[in-house]
């Protein structure tokens, strides 16, 4: 009787297998960006109605971000600054996940033709550092998220899996 036990118990060590590269870092790093958090300027004062610097300086003389005038050198008129937060995770990549089911035929998801998919297997913890995630750079190339992420079980151990696709080509 072929045994049911046995195969789950090889995928399970297939599974380990893979999962200890991640760990021992043999995994790839990819680079989580977050959407841009926007905030006052704190240099200047906000013109709400036009959504632009009044270029008068808010903090007094002797501070390091006053100026006397012209425009203010903090956000440069805009009022507003952007910061961008960026993580590195650790991750096992795999370009074109559908390539070897199809014959080495590239698939391409209708609306992003020719785009190269890339799906991404790497520690639950990141699913929500992930969901939100404005863009992701794999290998130098900036990626979208095309689906939301998964989180895939097998043998007790659970893996989130993600899939992307290259903006550029
Ligand atoms: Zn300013």
């Amino acid at each position: 009787m072929p045994s049911n036990r046995r195969i789950k118990f090889k995928s399970k060590k297939r599974f380990k297998k893979r999962w200890d590269r991640v760990v021992k870092g043999l995994g790839r790093s990819v680079v989580i960006y977050s959407p841009p958090t926007k905030y006052e300027c704190p240099a200047c004062f906000y013109d709400k109605v036009n959504r632009t610097s009044t270029n008068v300086s808010k903090v007094p003389l002797g501070h390091p971000l006053y100026f006397a005038g012209g425009r203010c050198p903090t956000c440069n008129g805009k009022g507003i600054l952007t910061t961008v937060k960026k993580r590195c995770i650790e991750g096992i990549v795999i370009w074109n996940p559908g390539a070897a089911k199809m014959n080495e035929f590239t698939f391409s998801e209708a609306g992003h033709e020719g785009a190269r998919q890339v799906e991404i297997k790497t520690d639950i913890c990141h699913k929500d550092l992930i969901t939100d995630c404005d863009h992701v750079v794999i290998d130098g190339i900036i990626c979208k998220l095309s689906d939301l992420p998964v989180i895939r079980g097998l043998g007790g151990k659970h893996l989130l899996v993600a899939h992307f696709f290259a903006t550029e080509k």
